[in-house]
């Protein structure tokens, strides 16, 4: 079974639920980090953007110390003078382009759809207070289209895919899109997705009624986190996301490769904010760090103990790939739960 989400993947190992389960149920972990699965390509654009010498680039903490393909991260560029702020929200990057109009204030925007509203919510309102020095670098990446790709996709096929007898759904991702989407990919691909809330007993209650399913040979999409998830999601978040946004032709991911229609880019309407359209970003394929198994571990082939820099030349102190970074990466799971039982 693959728990999609890394919040999930923190739960299981964090209170040792794969150690109450069977030797028969294995847990296989997804690429549902957004820190995760965004490529160096883009955190190099990332850095290009902080470099530049009138801009503020605004970025959330874990996405500062993913190393580009030159070594470099955000974190380390903002020690040689670039003026990066750690944010939690993009209203706080709103905010620090309002108190400084005369520089540039760009977001770098990652994430899911339980991201992707709030940075709408922003250049909603950057319009309405007609603030010019205001954009959005957007990354911002798809559930369903993710969780398809790693049963179909030709460049995940081209890597090896393994055998997934179900999938536990994102919890707040779910929030916002409902558990309809999931009823394609359901029936498509005949597996079964329970989404569950990041809870000991929600990610236990929700590998129950997957195991259920796969016996009864069921592939239906049903929701254990009842408390916070409907059918039809945040509909309110939903349309706002619609207005800003539209579907991406391409995206390449970490670990998946180039996924079509997998991401949102920002409407030509809203082009005033789009930072790649004012700074002439393009993006550009790197590899990932030599000797990285992020990609192979992302598409749930490898554990992160099969990795030879796994605790040794990789630490969350000094990570080479994102898996180690982000407090959603299954590498920094291992780590913190694992790595010394
Ligand atoms: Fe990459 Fe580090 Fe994980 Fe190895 S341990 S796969 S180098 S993040």
């Amino acid at each position: 079974l693959m728990e999609f989400c890394g919040g999930h993947t923190h739960a299981i190992f964090r209170y040792g639920i794969q150690d109450l389960l069977p030797d028969s149920v294995q847990m296989i972990h997804g690429p549902g980090c957004p820190v995760c699965v965004l490529p160096v390509g883009r955190i190099d654009n990332a850095i290009a953007l902080a470099k530049l010498p009138n801009v503020t680039l605004c970025s959330y903490g874990d996405m500062m110390r993913v190393p580009g393909s030159g070594k470099d991260t955000l974190l380390s560029v903002k020690a040689g003078g670039a003026d990066v702020r750690m944010v939690y929200s993009c209203l706080d990057a709103l905010r620090i382009a309002r108190e400084q109009p005369d520089r540039e204030g760009v977001f770098f925007a990652i994430g899911f759809e339980t991201t992707t509203p709030p940075t709408a919510l922003a250049i909603q309102t950057a319009i309405q207070e007609g603030l010019t020095n205001f954009t959005v670098f957007c990354n911002h990446v798809l559930t369903p289209s993710a969780i398809s790709s790693i049963l179909e996709s030709p460049y995940v096929r081209e890597y090896g895919t393994i055998p997934i007898d179900g999938f536990i759904g994102p919890a707040h991702v779910s929030t916002v899109i409902g558990s309809n989407p999931y009823a394609y990919f359901a029936e498509e691909y005949q597996r079964p997705v329970v989404i569950a809330g990041f809870e000991p007993l929600d990610v236990l209650q929700a590998i129950l009624m997957l195991v259920r399913q796969v016996n009864s040979g069921r592939h239906e999409v049903e929701n254990e986190y009842t408390r916070a998830v409907t059918a039809t999601g945040n509909m309110k978040a939903q349309r706002l996301v619609a207005e800003i946004f539209e579907l991406r032709k391409t995206f390449e991911w970490r670990g998946l490769g180039t996924i079509p229609y997998s991401a949102l880019q920002i409407k030509a309407a809203y082009a005033d904010f789009d930072a790649a359209e004012r700074f002439g970003i393009t993006y550009l394929s790197k590899p990932d760090p030599a000797g990285c198994e992020c990609g192979a571990i992302i598409r749930g082939l490898k554990k992160p103990p099969d990795c030879a820099l796994f605790g040794s030349a990789c630490t969350p102190d000094s990570p080479v790939g994102s898996c180690m970074v982000s407090a959603e990466g299954a590498c920094a799971a291992y780590y913190q739960y694992r790595s010394h039982t």
